[in-house]
């Protein structure tokens, strides 16, 4: 499965830190804004700004969200 292609998400964004892994990120962006910096990992802002390796984040988020629908905790 490809995540590395076009797709902008938090996740593989330069302002995001990890928070609640793999489903929110925590975005310096939005905090410097003054903005609630806890963010989806697959949703993603105008400041997106792509990071050059790309984090677990997106990939773990994906598949919990495409996989495993059957676990609900
Ligand atoms: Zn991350």
């Amino acid at each position: 499965m490809e995540t590395n292609g076009e797709e902008k998400f938090c996740g593989n964004c330069d302002s995001h830190n990890c928070f609640d892994y793999p489903k929110k990120v925590f975005c310096s962006t939005r905090y410097w804004h003054n903005e609630n910096p806890i963010v989806d990992t697959l949703w993603h802002c105008d400041s997106y700004n792509r990071v050059s390796q790309e984090c677990y984040c997106v990939r773990e988020a994906l598949k919990q969200k495409n996989g495993d629908r059957a676990v609900e905790s």
